[in-house]
């Protein structure tokens, strides 16, 4: 627990309180349960002084003191998102964008365009296509592309990152021709009739060619990095969980730090295989502070919904010839997490399939009986279908569902063809918190926006992007904005142990602070997505201002 520095009780008891540096008037949700409204909040440094009425807030104002006036918007916690792909998003802004492209020749177009503007020899990433957006879903080919990129390798992701369509020249590069095998926990996708490579590889099978990329620089990352934490503060983001985080991610908040240019919080979870690596760090550095953590691990089981890759007990109904994919051998999944767990790490796994959570659930279980109690906090990213019984065991087994709201409104408009009856157990927040487990929301950047006002909005009308379902998909797991903000910043700040510092607007706890430019408790659920934030306040500081 934070303490007040000696100082500043001082001031308070000689009658006077302590200048504030910044002073925020208008309505605050405070995410503190004993008090969940207020008028004002006054911070000093990296410290919430106070929250209260106008009246009493005011007294902290001094000279020099910032004083923002919301009027009828709303101050919040900062918020925190427990799942970015970050560094990936720095190099997403400047990438192509291939996300809205409504059809093949779209698609073809905008990568066309971007080919033309780029070095010979410059591999194109990123991407974020949705072959769910085309006429019949047809999966992209490496023909469609090779003429309109002679010169420049590509490697496009699918926005949920589990599959990936190369051209001739990214195929080249990484030695795959038909005589290829097939790979564990991947699939190289083939024309039916010639056996070819159509250009499309999903989950494992993409590693041989993320294999010959080569490294981005360090400046190139430094690049990313600072583009990243100025666009997640546009949209009040002030803390991530950095997942599947890379060395050279560590390596450019280090440098960021070092230049006084890191303005938001991180929790690191490089990858599980490397555990020893993430064990070995923290025996040598320790676990770092609040704005640059090492959180623990993050590992995968199974693959993605989109990609027909994620692991159920049953067939998919749009194609029964799968039922999903393990994309790490359950043995060395056990050991790796048995391993991080004994070194002291949070693990999280990714896991959407019903059948990959059950498998989850059981190694935490076996893991967590064989080496006795401890405040261990496993994490299950995106939970996305539970059976009720898992349900049950996430509660009972205290694990963390860290879950994307965003994606149910992605995911909605196609999820029943793919799953059949199944459909209904699909992102039960609501069951989840009936049964009081540990509910964490993030957004999967770059799969889907860091914008948590689009996953709040997700969270709490459950609509989907085709507009087809007014009323909500699956409207029972419907939960209240009240809910979904603790999901976005009480119950964020628990998921990486920063809950006594952290996801509150509280005395003692972190100056992180949004105001944003609607009360969204006095507008309809429908129009939260129209909110925008005004200020962001990370650490004391505004990162940043909007211009209107
Ligand atoms: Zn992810």
């Amino acid at each position: 627990m934070r303490r007040f520095p000696l100082s500043l009780l001082l001031l308070a008891a000689c009658g006077r309180p302590p200048a504030a540096d910044l002073v925020a008037y208008g309505k605050v949700w405070t995410g503190d349960t004993t008090r969940p409204f207020a008028a004002a909040v006054a911070t000093r440094g990296d410290t919430v002084l106070a929250v209260g009425d106008s009246a009493t807030i005011a007294a902290y104002v001094g000279e020099k003191t910032r004083v923002l006036a919301n009027g009828s918007g709303l101050i919040t916690p900062g918020f925190m998102d427990d799942h970015v792909h970050f560094l990936d998003g720095g190099f997403q802004l400047s990438s192509v964008d291939l996300r809205s492209s409504d059809s093949p020749a779209e698609f073809i177009r905008r990568l066309q365009a971007f080919a033309a503007e780029r070095r010979p020899g410059e591999w194109i990433l990123g991407g974020d296509w949705d072959h769910e957006r085309w006429p019949g879903s047809p999966l992209p080919r490496h023909e469609w592309i090779d003429s309109v990129t002679p010169n420049n390798p590509v490697f496009v992701s699918r926005l949920d990152g589990h599959m990936a369509l190369a051209n001739r020249l990214a195929m080249q590069a990484a030695g795959i021709t038909k005589a290829t095998k097939d790979i564990e926990g991947g699939t190289i996708v083939r024309d039916p009739k010639t056996g070819e490579p159509t250009g499309v590889f999903k989950d494992e099978a993409m590693g041989p060619v993320y294999g010959v990329m080569p490294e981005p620089s360090e400046a190139q990352v430094d690049a990313a990095l600072a583009r990243a934490m100025q666009f997640a503060a546009t949209k009040g983001v002030t803390a991530v969980g950095s997942v599947s985080a890379q060395w050279s991610q560590v390596a450019g908040l280090l440098r960021a730090r070092k230049n006084g240019t890191l303005s938001l919080r991180f929790s690191l979870y490089p990858a599980l295989a490397g555990w020893h690596r993430v064990a070995d760090s923290l025996v040598a550095n320790g676990p770092g502070d609040d704005w640059i953590r090492l959180a623990g691990v993050k590992g995968f089981v199974d693959g993605s919904l989109g990609s027909t890759t994620a692991l159920f007990f049953e067939p998919y109904a749009d194609d029964p010839r799968t039922s999903g994919l393990l994309t790490t051998p359950e043995d060395s999944l056990r050991s790796q997490i048995g391993r991080a767990d004994s070194a002291g790490l949070q693990v999280a796994v990714h896991a959407i399939g019903e059948k990959a959570n059950a498998l989850v659930l059981d190694i935490y279980d076996s893991v967590a009986k064989a080496h006795g109690a401890r405040d261990r906090r496993f994490r299950i990213e995106h939970a996305q279908h539970l059976r009720p019984q898992e349900v049950e065991r996430m509660a009972t087994q205290g694990v963390i569902a860290s879950m994307q709201p965003y994606h149910l409104s992605d995911d909605g408009r196609w999820a029943g063809k793919r799953l059949g009856s199944r459909v209904g157990d699909s992102y039960v927040f609501r069951s989840l918190l009936d049964h009081k487990a540990h509910l964490a929301f993030g957004s999967d950047w770059t799969v889907a926006s860091i914008d948590p006002l689009l996953g709040i909005w997700a969270a709490v009308t459950r609509r989907t992007l085709d507009g087809k379902n007014p009323g909500g998909w699956i409207p029972e797991q419907k939960i209240s904005l009240d809910e979904a903000l603790h999901a976005y910043t009480t119950s964020n700040a628990y998921g990486v142990f920063a809950e006594a510092t952290r996801g509150m607007l509280k005395p003692g706890y972190r100056a992180d602070l949004v105001l944003l430019d609607q009360d969204l408790f006095s507008i309809p659920p429908e129009a939260i997505e129209t909110a925008h934030i005004r200020t962001t306040v990370t650490g004391g500081k505004v990162v940043y201002q909007s211009t209107e």
